[in-house]
């Protein structure tokens, strides 16, 4: 039986040889705060806080229109879509970051279904984020195909040669659940179908091997475990097999295989660069961009194995100490199966958000009744789970 106190010094040992714990150093986190939402908004870094006060008063404020060639615009979004490759086990040149996730939703998957023209379905998870949900109508109706949404566990046995594309968010946003990406996407290529893959609570937070396992298209969020700031740019992958005849709907100018040339007609980019559309957002890009050098000095294996730490000893607690006291585990068990955040399950649950933000602790609430704690691995300590467990043991 574990007890609070008990926990509290194994946190302390844990934290004490935790490979990750100077990369905490790296993020600016506010006084008498513990922050349990990363899964949501990540953290300043102060890599992101120096460069976007650097690019306002220098390239903006100084360079001017010259900054586009001389601070490198013109190629952050590509630059930027470099650093996100290898956290998601993509190569250089086959990411890029732009627009929202929505957006590249909308753009991947218009992409995806123009590539097996004569089929009928598009495959959605029904707990997909709602977003995805949303888009993914909105194109089954553009194209005249069926939109089928299953839960996870009945996708495999829907995919048959109906199927032009079946799209799912690897980590499901409420229960942390882990869904099979590679075997979902081996399933899908036997039967013909294509597959977009969102990695909005994926992409630094668990080690994704995108080129390993043959995904046609992922799409992932800026702002979450990235740590890109509120409303940051998201990323396209597209597998290189597939670049050159993809075609996304939002042909814009950054997409044209030559933009100033401001040439009539639109020839996209040979590589993923076409899945990019208008100007890209400099202050945004800039904050991402530098917000993603706290990934240096280690790897996604290192990360995923302190998120497991993390989320284990919550889910460990959790367990323990708070299922007896009305709360209810709506996250797997087994660590191999969840996520970087653990969601419980309670009738007063927005009650007990407020008590604990007014001890200083943030997380969030999703309806009907799930409060979502998320560890994000560069930053949060086991010290501060005890102490999460504390205060949700006397809300
Ligand atoms: C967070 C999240 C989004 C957010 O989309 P935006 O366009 O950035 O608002 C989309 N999909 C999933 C699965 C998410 O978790």
């Amino acid at each position: 039986m574990t007890t609070l106190a008990e926990a509290r010094h194994r946190a302390a040992a844990l934290d004490a040889i935790d490979p990750l714990r100077r990369h905490r150093e790296r993020f600016t986190l506010p006084d008498g705060v513990a922050y349990f939402d990363g899964n949501s908004l990540g953290a300043l870094t102060t890599a992101a806080r120096a460069a976007v006060a650097e690019v306002v008063d220098g390239p903006w404020g100084t360079g001017l229109i010259r900054s586009w060639k001389e601070a490198g615009w013109m190629t952050l979004a590509q630059r930027t879509g470099d650093r996100i490759a290898p956290l998601v086990g993509a190569a250089p040149g086959t990411v890029v970051a732009c627009d929202s996730t929505s957006v590249n939703v909308y753009k991947t998957l218009t992409a995806a279904v123009r590539l097996r023209p004569g089929r009928t379905r598009l495959l959605v998870d029904a707990d997909d984020f709602p977003t995805d949900l949303y888009v993914a109508r909105s194109v089954a109706e553009q194209h005249g195909l069926e939109l089928v949404a299953a839960p996870a566990a009945e996708l495999a046995g829907l995919l048959d040669e109906r199927v032009a594309v079946l799209t799912a968010t690897h980590v499901d946003y409420r229960s942390a659940r882990v869904l099979p990406l590679d075997a979902l996407t081996v399933r899908a290529h036997d039967v013909g179908a294509l597959v977009v893959w969102d990695l909005a609570h994926t992409a630094g937070a668990l080690p994704v091997d995108l080129a390993g396992a043959a995904v046609d298209f992922a799409i992932g969020c800026g702002y979450k475990y990235l740590n890109g700031g509120p409303g940051a740019p998201a990323f396209v992958y597209v597998a290189p097999s597939l670049v050159a005849d993809a075609h996304q709907p939002l042909s814009g100018w950054f997409g044209h295989a030559d933009p100033f040339a401001f040439s009539t007609g639109y020839a996209p980019a040979p590589g993923v660069e076409r899945f990019l559309s208008g100007t890209t957002g400099v202050l945004g890009m800039t904050a991402l961009h530098a917000a993603l050098t706290a990934f240096e000095d280690t790897t996604m294996e290192v990360v995923r194995t302190k998120s497991t730490s993390l989320t284990s000893l919550f889910v460990e607690l959790a367990i323990e100490v708070l299922v007896p006291r009305g709360y209810r585990l709506a996250s797997p068990i087994d660590a191999t199966e969840r996520g970087s955040h653990v969601a419980l399950g309670h009738a007063d649950g927005e009650a007990v958000l407020a008590h604990l933000q007014a001890a200083g602790i943030l997380a969030d609430f999703r309806p009907p009744d799930l409060l979502r704690f998320g560890f994000a691995p560069l930053y949060n300590t086991h010290t501060e789970v005890v102490l999460l467990a504390e205060a949700l043991a006397t809300a």
